[in-house]
């Protein structure tokens, strides 16, 4: 009978250093410990034994029953903090690991800005290949072979015919290819030119504009432009038109804003003039409508072009455009 008393005591400790969970446990203390357990059977049979052994075994049976209750303890402590993440308590007052929400690159959300003001003035987006003929990119722009102009832009050249768009005035052709006027569209796109300091890189990005149709004059160009800058930088931002040249446009205009920093007096980032160059602008040269097929007596037009990055800098007083680039997520979360 001893020797069953300690086959019950050591099973039931191995099955309990076993159980890995709650409810196995409790079906352990039922089977050895319950009220028709097997431990609690044994002890009811002690009135069949002699008076002698009767205490000794009393005195066993009861040291096992202490043990086994020590055990079921032990092994619901060891279940419940396995089941806890940490085996600790748990602090629901900490903050949890915050993933970091995106911003859009400030080049995105300029370019979006100047896209926004001329579509609700009717304009469409189009779109253009980045790789570009020398025809689309030059010719078609009145910028023939061996023309002077093409010294004005250092060309990435692919091959002898095929180059990096130096604008994303090529754009403009291949639309009016297209379409018959009316035509009112803005190309924002990247550009590509041989081109690296302080306030150019190889890489940037543009948004262009052409508006053709009957009786439009310099002065429709003048008033969207003036209304553009008005909403890009605030209200009462003064412009002028200087009188430029671009192979593509005539008469054409580079268009001028008060220095957004020094307001006219004279500072480093407007060299001393107190004038900030935003755009170029043009009616669009008669040679054009020829390459395209429009009628030049009845249509004109107007075109413009500016450098993203360099109104982004305007805008938030940035002094260095290759900041945009070198993707620190301190400089872009600012915006
Ligand atoms: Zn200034």
């Amino acid at each position: 009978m001893e020797k069953s008393l300690e086959q019950i005591q050591y099973q039931a400790l191995e099955e309990l250093e076993k159980a890995s969970d709650v409810e196995s446990i409790r079906a352990l203390t039922t089977r050895y410990l319950g009220r028709k357990g097997e431990l609690t059977k044994l002890l009811r049979e002690i009135s069949g034994l002699l008076p002698d052994e009767r205490a000794s075994f009393g005195k066993k049976a009861n040291a096992a029953k202490r043990i086994l209750d020590h055990a079921v303890n032990e092994a619901l402590t060891r279940v419940q903090s396995a089941a806890a993440p940490t085996g600790e308590w748990i602090d629901v007052s900490l903050p949890g690991r915050h993933s970091g929400v995106g911003v859009l690159h400030p080049i995105t959300q300029i370019t979006q800005q100047i896209c926004d003001i001329f579509q609700k003035m009717g304009f469409d987006i189009a779109e253009g290949p980045e790789v570009e003929s020398d025809y689309y990119n030059f010719e078609a722009l009145n910028i023939p072979k061996n023309h002077p102009a093409r010294d004005m832009q250092d060309t990435f050249y692919v091959s002898e015919n095929v180059v990096l768009r130096t604008h994303t005035s090529p754009v403009q052709i291949r639309t009016m290819e297209r379409q018959s006027p009316p035509v009112r569209i803005i190309a924002p796109g990247k550009v590509f030119r041989c081109d690296s300091d302080l306030t150019h890189t190889p890489m940037f990005h543009q948004v262009e504009g052409l508006l053709v149709d009957e009786n439009i004059s310099f002065g429709d160009l003048k008033g969207m432009l003036t209304a553009f800058v008005h909403q890009m930088f605030d209200e009462g931002t003064s412009l002028r038109f200087r009188p430029s040249f671009f192979p593509f446009t005539e008469p054409s205009a580079e268009v001028d804003i008060l220095c957004v920093i020094c307001r006219g007096k004279g500072c480093r980032v407007c060299s001393q003039t107190g004038w900030l160059e935003v755009l170029g602008s043009g009616m669009v040269h008669p040679a054009l409508f020829e390459k395209v097929g429009y009628d030049s007596e009845r249509y004109t037009g107007f075109a413009f072009g500016m450098g993203v990055e360099r109104i982004a800098m305007l805008k938030y007083g940035i002094d260095d455009i290759r900041k945009f680039f070198e993707n620190d997520a301190r400089f872009l979360m600012r915006f």
